[in-house]
Parts: structure tokens; sequence; C-alpha cells
């Protein structure tokens, strides 16, 4: 496949932007350097790129992209909203109208506020429990990646440990100390922690179905003891719902029906993103009543977005959810993973290539290994080099995946079986490939 306009356009990146990328997770240093793919269109399931060659997309954007490229419902939304003037800096209804749905998705958030990334929801989030309890120190779990603010880049999966710096540089010393971290998974060690810091812990933090080192579930009972440990403690409950919410059915982890007793795994606050902007910028954070009192103009902890709750945001997230509403949408990304997840299986299998699949509805993960994958180390210890292999072969065979062991694979109601068929025939001759070299 020729990609010399990709090359090119890298060098040119390389010239006037940092490591010619605007996200390291977007670099290839993972997976064997050289230029990334310049994408020119997208719609549906598909990419084209600037040498013109097609691609299917199972990055979706890191997972906003739920409906596939350039939905006519979201884009419709988006032009509307365009023409109506993209910015007052005043309240509108259609706040009120997203707002309402998420909390008709997510009862435990009484109370939203509209930020513009995940990162910002998350970071919020963490001040808005500081200011509640009065105390500093939060415990996340290792490989949750929680954005890319100062208290949260210690340990943290995704694109930081793609890149091998899952403790960022420029984060004083005196703030990842106020960070506790423990391994997913383990309530003894949470415990552990807990006692030990217990008086000064505001929070516990955790992705509540992990995203950020491959789709790893919370093993029966992790998600009930996390709760009852933390508010025994007198600490709140976060959930990073950024990748999650809206993901697996028309709600969040924290309503899913794969997960049991909701009622003894309700967060205090939960940060969204992603899939609730329809592709375009958004965050969102909300929480029990009493405690996003804290936030300005109602209480002490400040928060503010020239940005926040913008039209064109609002909308295109009002349409998304509005085609994620559907009768079936989910059953038939599920029904389209499985037929895809079964497929890969076999035929790394069939080469004797050691693969573990972590399927949860329509998304899934792919690892390298002969093992199972339940937390941050086993994902860790599985084959870089043959993953790495693996990706180029797809990319080569027009199968767009995220250039790291780490992320996810999302299908989305663009997806159809023609897709997974192809997709299929890619991983068999990519496999026997592999298995050759
Ligand atoms: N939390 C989680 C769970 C995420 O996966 C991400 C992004 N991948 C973030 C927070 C940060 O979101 P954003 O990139 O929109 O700042």
């Amino acid at each position: 496949m020729n990609r010399t306009t990709s090359e090119h356009l890298y060098e040119e990146a390389l010239q006037h932007i940092v490591g010619g990328v605007n996200s390291p997770s977007r670099s290839f240093k993972a997976v064997g350097g050289g230029a990334p793919v310049f994408m020119k269109r997208a719609g549906g399931s598909r990419f084209w790129d600037e040498d013109g060659n097609e691609y299917i997309d199972y990055l979706a954007a890191y997972g906003p992209i739920i409906t596939g490229h350039a939905h006519p419902h979201i884009t419709a939304a988006i032009t509307q909203a365009a023409e109506n003037g993209l910015l007052y800096g005043t309240p509108t209804q259609l706040e009120i109208k997203l707002a309402k749905m998420l909390k008709k998705a997510i009862p435990s958030m009484d109370k939203v506020r509209f930020v513009n990334s995940g990162t910002e929801a998350v970071m919020t989030t963490i001040r808005v429990a500081r200011a509640y309890t009065k105390r500093s120190k939060i415990v996340k779990f290792a490989g949750c990646y929680h954005g890319h603010s100062d208290l949260v880049l210690v340990a943290a999966g995704s694109g930081p440990s793609t890149l091998g710096i899952p403790d960022s540089a420029g984060v004083p010393a005196s703030i990842a100390q106020e960070v506790i971290t423990v391994p997913f998974n383990d309530l003894d060690a949470l415990r552990e922690a807990l006692d030990k810091w217990g008086g000064d812990v505001a929070a516990v933090m955790v992705e509540p179905i992990v995203g950020n080192f491959g789709m790893v579930m919370p093993q029966p009972g992790f998600l009930e003891g996390l709760c009852k440990q933390a508010h025994d403690n007198g600490s709140l409950v976060i959930y990073d719902e950024v990748i999650t919410a809206f993901r697996f059915h028309y709600g969040s982890a924290q309503t899913y029906a794969g997960l049991s007793n909701h009622e003894d795994i309700i967060p205090d606050l939960t940060a969204l993103g992603k899939i609730i902007g329809g592709g375009l910028p958004i965050g969102a954070y909300g929480g029990r009543k009493h405690v996003m009192e804290q936030v300005a103009p109602l209480g002490p902890a400040y928060q503010a977005g020239t940005m926040a709750g913008n039209p064109a945001s609002i909308s295109a997230g009002i349409a998304c959810l509005e085609v994620l509403a559907a009768e079936g949408v989910y059953d038939e990304m599920e029904r389209l993973a499985i037929r895809l997840t079964e497929g890969l299986q076999a035929a790394a299998d069939g080469h004797g290539i050691p693969l573990t699949i972590n399927r949860i509805r329509g998304a899934f993960s792919t690892h390298f290994c002969n093992h199972p994958v339940t937390n941050y180390d086993e994902a860790q210890d599985t084959d870089g080099e043959l993953f790495a292999s693996f990706f180029r072969h797809m990319l080569n065979r027009g199968i767009n995946l995220a250039p790291s062991k780490y992320e996810a694979w999302f299908l989305t109601t663009a997806h159809t079986d023609a897709d997974i068929d192809a997709t299929l025939e890619a991983a068999e001759a990519s496999f026997q490939a592999m298995a050759e070299e």
C-alpha cells in the first residue's frame, strides 16, 4: 500500500507540530515508528487517506465516534447549530436538554456541569471531592488513564504507558505524593492504602470498566467493595466514565446490567466525555446534589470555561444519544463484535499466535499473550512486538487500529457484516504472515 503522501506530510508536520502529532497516542512510536497515516475523509465505518487508500476503522477516534463517521443526524444537528451562531457566552435551552438526557440515563448525577474534555471533567471531580471532604489525597488504580492533568499522570495507562512514561515529567513530587496507586481488582491493596492514609483520602477514583490497559471488567464484588471501603472511610467515589458511558448500553458502566447490585456501586461523582459530544469536544461531570453544590457559583470550588456547553458540541451530543436510543443498536454492535472476536481468536489459534481477547459488548482489546488480562501488570506482560507486527500487517491490508497494545477496538453502528468479513480476511493473512516471520 503506497503511503508516500502521508510520509511527506509527516516530514512537514515534524517541522511545525511537536512530534508531528497533536496527541501523542497518534504517533507510531510504539509500533515501529515512521509516519502515521494522514486521513483525508471519513464516512460510516471507513477512512480514506491522503494517498486515496481506504480503511475500515476500529479506532473510532479513541471512542467518541460510536455512530460511525459523518452520521447524517449528527451532521445536520451541527450544521443547524452553526447556522444559529457558534458561541453565545450565555446559557441555552439545549444544555438543559442534554443534561436531562444524561441524568435520566445515569441517575447518580443529580446535577451536571459541561466542560470541554474528559481531562477537564476528571480534574474537576477531584477538586470538588477535595473541597467537599477537605482532604487532599486521591487513590487511583494502576494503568487507569484519567486525562493529562497533573494529579492523574501517575501510573497512567493508555498513551503514557504506550510511550513508556506512565509517570510524566513535569508533575512536581509534591503533587505526585498526593496520589496513591493500587492495582485494579485488588481490594486488599485498597484496604491497606486506606488503613495507611485513610483520614487524608478525599476520593477513590476508578474506571469502573477499564478501557485504558485494554478492556478489563471489574471482578465480581470489586466495585461493591471499593464503594464500601471508600464510604466507610469518609472518602468519595469518583467514576471516570469518559470511555464507558453509552459504550455498552444506553447508560453507563454504573447502570450496566453486566454488573450486579447497582445500588451498591453508586459513585458520588462521575466524569463523562467522548460519546456524549458525538465527535465534537466535550466533557461533563456530575453527582450527588450536596457534593455538586461545592461548585461555583453555588460553592467555593471554582471551575469555568469559555467554550463549555457550546451549542455545537451540545447539539452533536444530543443527536448522538438520539441515535443510540434506538431499539437494538447495542445488540447489533455486540453481534458484530462477537463474530469478529471469535474469528480473530480462531485465526490466531490456527497460526499458533498467542492471543487473549477481552470483549465487553461492542468493544474489545487484543492482548498478545497466553494468560488472562485482569490488571495493569498482566496487560504490560504481553508481546508488544507481536502487537506492532499485527498492527502493521492489518494497516497494510486496510484495517485501521489504534497504534498501541493498550487501546481497544470499537464497533460502531455503521459497521456491517461485510466489514467483519473483510477484517477477518485481513487478520487471517496477517497472522499467516506473522507466523512465517
Ligand atoms: N478518562 C478516560 C477514561 C479516558 O479514556 C480519557 C481519554 N482517553 C480521558 C479521561 C481524557 O479525555 P480527553 O482526552 O477528552 O481529555
